[in-house]
């Protein structure tokens, strides 16, 4: 879809790129922007244009960060939402940390090497609260970056971010998580994102990554087993065939049964990065509204939706179904603002890398 802005460059609803053709040919719109492809009508203003509810979803990822635009539409089953712009932004975290250990090596350079003394400027040696490492930071700086610009060039009048991975509510008390089914159906989902992070993605028995895993009921079900989470583990088909209707201990892997009772900590849980993330999109003045990773998995395997970054962001939310139609998903990369590493990574009021 082509973006479109008044006659005062302010967002109309995204339009088809044929009918963005038709306008440009017949002298009604000159072009905006090339990257991502955005035109502005010389005969309209926004007060005379009818604006269709838009939300504009990011799911953010470590290395990528997909950023979705949709038209909520509301049916008798609930919220429907039609992808109308897809983009995935890959972010330079291994870079702004390679520039950070240049910067520190040249400062430890200053530091033994014979030069006169100077006594320091001013006393920074304090690191203010809610810090995060640049790489990090940079992260947010990319999301936040795209998302100003998202609003700028479409009338989206909400913001649905992925801010945690599984909901601790519904895993809350692990002894009542035996009632799987009363829970409905999220619970599942939600259980298989705590599982996931709680085992690292790492298959418990061989430590194999990189595969397909299943849920692996330690004391088997066929023995009693519960469905509480202190008895789920992690593991890669192979394992959960050859330990079959045996214990991990009977398997062979006590350190298994220990791990499972062990809670997972909150800092694993909550992550520092999409908190603040969540605060820096504030600065959008649109309502925000956060949802959990088990919810966006659910709702990906219940649409039967691709799994790409921008689809994942399709997902997030209360849904009744998703859109995605055939669109184009753009991908951009962050590349910074310079090759100074001091100046890339700003992300103060305003001024974010990109
Ligand atoms: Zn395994």
């Amino acid at each position: 879809m082509v973006f479109v802005l008044d006659q005062k460059k302010h967002p109309l609803m995204p339009c088809t790129p044929k009918r963005a053709r038709l306008l440009l040919k017949r002298g009604r719109a000159v072009v905006h922007r090339v990257q991502p492809f955005v035109i502005r009508l010389k005969d309209r203003r926004v007060e005379d244009a009818a604006l269709q509810p838009l939300a504009l979803k990011v799911d953010p990822g470590s290395k990528t960060t997909g950023i979705t635009l949709a038209r909520v539409e509301q049916t008798e089953e609930g919220v429907v939402h039609h992808a109308v712009f897809l983009c995935e932004v890959s972010h330079r975290g291994e870079q702004v940390h390679a520039h950070k250990v240049t910067q520190r090596n040249a400062r430890r350079r200053r530091r033994c090497v014979n030069l006169r003394y100077r006594a320091p400027r001013f006393d920074n040696r304090r690191i203010p609260g809610g810090w995060l490492p640049p790489s990090l930071l940079s992260r947010v700086g990319n999301a936040v970056t795209w998302a100003h610009r998202l609003t700028r060039w479409s009338p989206a009048n909400r913001i649905e971010v992925e801010r945690v991975r599984f909901d601790t509510q519904l895993l809350q008390n692990p002894e009542i998580s035996g009632t799987q089914y009363q829970q409905g159906a999220r619970a599942g989902w939600e259980t298989r994102a705590y599982i996931l992070i709680k085992y690292e993605y790492r298959c418990a028995y061989c430590r194999k990554t990189g595969c397909p895993f299943e849920l692996d009921h330690i004391l088997p079900r066929s023995r009693g087993g519960s469905e509480r989470i202190t008895n789920l583990a992690l593991a890669c088909h192979g394992c959960n065939a050859a330990k079959g209707n045996q214990t991990a201990l009977e398997f062979g892997h006590p350190e298994v049964e220990v791990q499972a009772k062990r809670p997972l900590k909150d800092a694993a849980a909550v992550n520092a990065t999409r908190f603040k993330l969540v605060e820096a999109l504030r600065g959008c003045d649109l309502p925000i509204g956060t949802w959990t990773g088990g919810r966006t998995r659910w709702n990906r395997a219940r649409f039967g939706v691709e799994k790409t970054h921008a689809l994942d962001a399709l997902c997030i939310g209360d849904l009744a179904g998703v859109r995605p139609g055939k669109l184009r998903t753009l991908t951009i990369k962050a590349t910074g603002r310079s090759k100074d590493s001091r100046v890339g990574i700003r992300c103060g009021r305003g001024r974010y890398a990109a």
